[in-house]
């Protein structure tokens, strides 16, 4: 199984040191103009990236499910050979919502000896997109993000550095 640089046990210690000031911050991000937000987002984001490598953690494919769309369960079954129905009874289940969702955590994709994914050209939309830090507002997804920063190092590290950046006076909010 692939070693992992990122350190769980420190990073869930720091998780349950943080997560309620982090929680706090985003509520208050919430409530502040969108267009000043994102661009203090767009360049936490950055920095966060540079001290993250998703090879070297896989904790959301290991810990979560992407939803899958319509468009994505076509895509897949036929890249493995399989129709929809097959793919869908093999691999997913619906849940309350209507959304469909992986039977089993890690990801049925997930390489666990390299942390690369299977199916990595046709992946699931929100696989592509995760953790949306570039394109979500932190107005309208402030509530994943809120979950988020508990699984995913990236967007603690988003978030951590957003907080320090606005309290040491780098970027001003009005
Ligand atoms: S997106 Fe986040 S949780 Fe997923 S592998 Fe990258 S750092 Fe880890
Ligand atoms: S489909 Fe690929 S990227 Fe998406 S959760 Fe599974 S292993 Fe991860």
């Amino acid at each position: 199984m692939a070693q992992s640089t990122v350190n769980f046990r420190t990073f869930r210690n720091l998780v349950s040191r943080n997560k309620k000031r982090f929680r706090n911050f985003l509520t208050r991000m919430e409530k502040k103009s969108i267009g000043q937000v994102r661009l203090i987002k767009l360049e936490a984001n950055e920095l966060a990236w540079a001290k993250t490598d998703c090879l070297d953690c896989a904790n959301c494919c290991k810990t979560m499910s992407p939803t899958y769309t319509k468009k994505d369960i076509t895509r897949i079954s036929k890249f493995l050979g399989m129709t929809s129905s097959s793919f869908k009874e093999k691999w997913l289940y619906k849940d309350r919502t209507g959304d469909w969702l992986n039977k089993k955590q890690p990801c049925q994709f997930l390489d666990l000896n390299t942390n690369m994914c299977n199916i990595y050209e046709v992946r699931p939309e929100d696989c592509a997109g995760f953790p949306h830090h570039g394109t979500k507002s932190i107005r309208d997804y402030g509530h994943v993000f809120k979950q988020n920063v508990e699984f995913c190092p990236a967007t603690y590290r988003l978030v951590e550095i957003m907080q320090e950046g606005i309290s040491d006076g780098k970027w001003k909010l009005k």
